[in-house]
């Protein structure tokens, strides 16, 4: 499919069914982050509507256009607003409203919703009863990194997508043709993720921030436990009101998401099997911070992250969160911030 690098027996397979009109009401795209999850459910809905029949949708029709752009009527895609700990159930109610209908210029509906795990109870509870239920035109997408996250009642009644990490060569070849230069060196700090390869090589602005937040880590992790209380009421002071759009929220979660990564490393690395990193640009830090403590200690703070990862949305208690990371953090003198 266009614009798509990996992950090619699925989408041959799902490519030539979808041309036919072959189509479950309900797909579920899983995989992590980066993988072309979302640029796969757009070349589905385009598919479906595409005035040509093409796999993928040609691109260039305007059915095509209208589905690139956000403006097909009969395409529709339900995000979390930035603003919003989750997908509101208005959201999800107006969908179903709107779904009831008749497609306007195709033959299908296509909902796609992206995180679905930001669906809360109710929400998910009210697309269970649209996946019980499906009108006959409507083909519904559910992306996420998080199955897990959904209700198995809902899970079941989903044909399952599963993306895998794609080969770096594959990955570099893909930014070869897109005419990127050093494609191999950002395929492989991707880590099989084309989504972020494609990122990495393409802006600045986004590697400065990923370079900053690492260095923002290892200041850290070489700093005494004074200076890492000061960096945690820091973050704690920042606003996090829906006037501010949770700043403290968001500012928090860029953090544990990228330090999830480094800190996996270290761990796997302490234990002494790092073969495959997922930060593979990183990779003598992240041996220089396994050296400086147990598998142990990586291992306890990892799993720390991930909890706050995971109840960040509804823990009220930031500074509290903040700290215990301060404090479990392992200490290196060897790691200097580059
Ligand atoms: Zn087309």
């Amino acid at each position: 499919m266009r614009d798509v690098i990996g992950q090619r027996a699925l989408l041959e397979r799902l490519g030539a069914r979808a041309v036919r009109g072959d189509v479950a009401q309900a797909y579920g795209l899983f995989g992590a982050r980066g993988l072309g999850k979302r640029t796969v459910a757009l070349r589905l809905a385009q598919t479906m509507n595409c005035a040509s029949g093409t796999a993928g949708g040609c691109g260039t029709c305007l059915s095509c256009r209208k589905v690139e752009r956000g403006t097909h009527p009969d395409v529709r895609l339900i995000t979390r607003a930035t603003e919003r700990k989750d997908i509101t159930i208005e959201q999800i109610r107006e969908m179903q409203v709107d779904l009831a209908l008749r497609p306007l210029e195709g033959t299908r509906r296509v909902v796609i919703v992206d995180d679905a795990s930001e669906l809360n109870q109710h929400g998910q509870d009210a697309l269970l009863k649209t996946l019980e239920e499906p009108p006959v035109h409507a083909v519904l997408l559910l992306v996420t990194t998080t199955p897990a996250a959904l209700h198995e009642t809902i899970r079941s009644r989903l044909q399952p997508l599963e993306f895998r990490l794609v080969a770096t060569q594959e990955i570099a070849d893909g930014l070869a043709t897109r005419g990127v230069k050093d494609a191999a060196l950002w395929a492989a700090a991707s880590a099989g993720r084309p989504g972020l390869a494609v990122s990495l090589a393409g802006g600045d602005a986004q590697r400065q921030e990923r370079e900053r937040l690492d260095a923002e880590l290892l200041r850290l992790v070489s700093s005494g436990l004074s200076d890492r209380f000061a960096w945690a009421l820091d973050l704690n002071d920042l606003p996090d009101d829906l006037d501010h759009g949770r700043r403290r929220t968001a500012e928090i979660r860029r953090r544990l998401d990228a330090w999830s990564e480094l800190l996996r490393d270290a761990t796997v690395a302490a234990r002494g099997d790092l073969v495959r990193p997922s930060r593979p640009d990183r990779e003598s830090e992240t041996r220089t911070l396994a050296a400086s403590a147990s598998a142990d200690d990586w291992l306890e703070v990892s799993l720390l992250v991930q909890r706050f990862q995971r109840d960040l949305d509804f823990s009220a208690n930031a500074r509290m969160m903040l700290e215990l990371f301060a404090l479990k953090l392992p200490y290196s003198a060897a790691v200097k911030p580059s």
